[in-house]
């Protein structure tokens, strides 16, 4: 029988939901619980897979195949776990299973309704994420904010639970933002009124949540207390941090633990020994350095780090781990292209995941710059066939070169669409997907950075390299260190004669820890920092 913690949102989306609810479940892992965490996403798609990354930020991958919603990565993260597919729930895929069996004739002579049929499939699936993911506390994160039209269902699914299961067994956080105005008061009337529309959903919270610039003082506390109707020692805060690592033990310096304990009738263990607290403590000296070594990541969500968030948290472990300041700054692929920006300042240069032909070109010439001129290249998905691209084009000559993706007619297709992917018409949930084998080739550069001759990696594409053109990329100085085990799927290159010139067909930054970076994440820091220390060294002297 699994115990049941529901976070809720009030006043604005973002406010850090999803790195809350990581943090309260690293928290109660770090005092022997067994948590799992799940997202219900209120929207009508049924998986993150054709959602806009500008919009809704990255989409992650689990190991099984689904495309989720980013905050799964966070949970990854902070548990250090791998997520199941069971562990987001996109309501589209509520309705569609409903509207299914309705059809199918399930229902028969009966009205559907969303109270009890949608609140029913959600009930059943919330039970069932308990059940795969084999846990004692599952943590469910209800995503937008309450007031949404759409995320009513959801809430009364989760008012029902409590009503259903032992009173124990089921725990209300609403988390608000509580903003200080520009005479430094802060102001408690938003969290008022996102209390009192929770309540009128028939859900008293537990725990409320203030989401603040700094810790609340005790007299914000009594008096949100107070109006909300919740104890005041469960009014908390989750103050802005240095970093996002940190909230857990803010979370901890306000016992939410013992307390939790207390209300839900579990047992605590011994804090076990966290390895975080000292790389958060070096993220921190380490902001402080003035030498900083600089990676641009070219995209074309310009002004959303949130769409390549795995890669950009992968950099910052990877930095700690190297002893390194290290600024990422995205840059627009199509400012590029116009011959705005240019590279000369970077230490690295990373092409991420990608799809179509917006901003491609600027994308190409970025990587031309960083092999033309040794500097450390990370290309990953989009980014490795970007790279087989201006190699097509500049060292083998063929100058239309391009992927399928973009230019069906290219008399030089070195990047095709898989043979599976040709028949397929729905784009929701096609590609090819999840976790698979990558066969590493010993004497490479991603054998010596892997230590392995059989890595796992995610994946999530319809195009690869063109199996026609491998001789002859390889006689231009490619090595293909990493590949399918039984097929001709090209999953790692590399090129001859430059210091770090790498891409992947998979997404590695989906397994990247805090305190285990990702291998070739991490070969590509050391190589930027080799890089940055050759060049001051070169400016030094005469
Ligand atoms: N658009 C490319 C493909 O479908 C790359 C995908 C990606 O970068 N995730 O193969």
């Amino acid at each position: 029988m699994a115990k049941y913690i529901f976070v809720t949102g009030g006043v604005l989306s973002s406010l850090g939901k999803g790195i809350f609810s990581a943090s309260l479940a690293k928290l109660l892992k770090s005092y022997g619980s067994n948590v799992s965490l799940m997202k219900i996403d209120p929207y009508l798609n049924c998986d993150a897979g054709t959602l806009n990354p500008f919009e809704h930020g990255e989409v992650f991958v689990t190991q099984d195949g689904f495309e989720c919603d980013l905050d799964i990565g966070n949970y990854e993260r902070y548990l250090d776990v791998f997520a199941k597919k069971e562990q987001n729930l996109m309501m589209g895929s509520v309705y569609k299973s409903i509207i299914e069996k309705e059809r199918h004739g399930d229902y028969l002579g009966k009205t559907i309704q969303l109270i009890p049929h949608a609140t029913n499939e959600i009930k059943s699936r919330i039970k069932q994420a308990a059940k795969t993911t084999n846990c004692q506390i599952l943590i469910i994160e209800i995503g937008g904010t309450v007031g949404d039209i759409e995320s009513d269902v959801v809430l009364e699914a989760a008012r029902q639970m409590k009503f259903e299961e032992e009173a124990e067994n089921v725990s209300f956080f609403h988390l608000a933002l509580v903003p200080t105005i520009t005479t430094g008061e802060v102001k408690t009337k938003p969290i008022q009124h996102s209390t009192k529309s929770l309540l009128s959903r028939g859900i008293t919270p537990d725990f409320l949540v203030a989401r603040c610039d700094k810790p609340l003082t005790n007299s914000a506390k009594e008096k949100i207390a107070v109006f909300c109707n919740v104890r005041e020692e469960n009014v908390l805060h989750s103050p802005t941090v240095f970093s996002i690592y940190q909230l857990p033990y803010v979370l901890a310096e306000q016992q939410v633990h013992s307390k939790l304990s207390k209300r839900m009738n579990f047992e605590l263990s011994e804090n076990s020994t966290d390895k975080w607290a000292p790389l958060i403590e070096k993220q921190k000296q380490l902001s402080k350095e003035k030498q900083e070594v600089r990676i641009a990541v070219i995209g074309k969500y310009a002004t959303s780090k949130d769409a390549y968030m795995s890669v950009f948290e992968s950099l910052e472990h990877c930095a700690i781990n190297c002893n390194v300041k290290l600024v990422a700054d995205l840059i627009d692929s199509e400012s590029l292209e116009k011959g705005k920006t240019n590279l000369e300042d970077y230490d690295g240069i990373l092409v991420p995941g990608g799809f179509g032909g917006r901003g491609v070109e600027g994308k190409i010439q970025s990587v031309k710059y960083a092999r033309e001129n040794q500097v450390p290249y990370l290309g990953i998905c989009y980014g490795l066939q970007i790279a087989i691209i201006e190699s097509a084009r500049n060292l083998l000559n063929y100058f239309d070169a391009n992927s399928t993706e973009i230019d069906q007619n290219t008399t030089h297709p070195v990047i095709d669409i898989l043979p599976e992917q040709k028949s397929i018409g729905n784009l929701g949930g096609t590609m090819r997907l999840g976790g698979f084998d990558v066969a590493i080739t010993p004497n490479t550069l991603a054998h010596s950075l892997y230590h392995s001759e059989k890595i796992f990696k995610r994946f999530r594409h319809r195009y690869e390299i063109n199996p026609e053109y491998v001789s002859e990329f390889t006689k231009s100085g490619w090595i293909f260190s990493g590949k399918d085990p039984v097929r001709t799927i090209m999953k790692i290159g590399e090129l001859n004669g430059h210091p770090f010139f790498v891409g992947t067909q998979a997404h590695p930054e989906f397994d990247s820890r805090l305190d285990n970076p990702e291998p070739l994440y991490l070969g590509f820091v050391n190589a930027a920092k080799e890089y940055k220390n050759k060049k001051i060294k070169n400016e030094r002297q005469p």
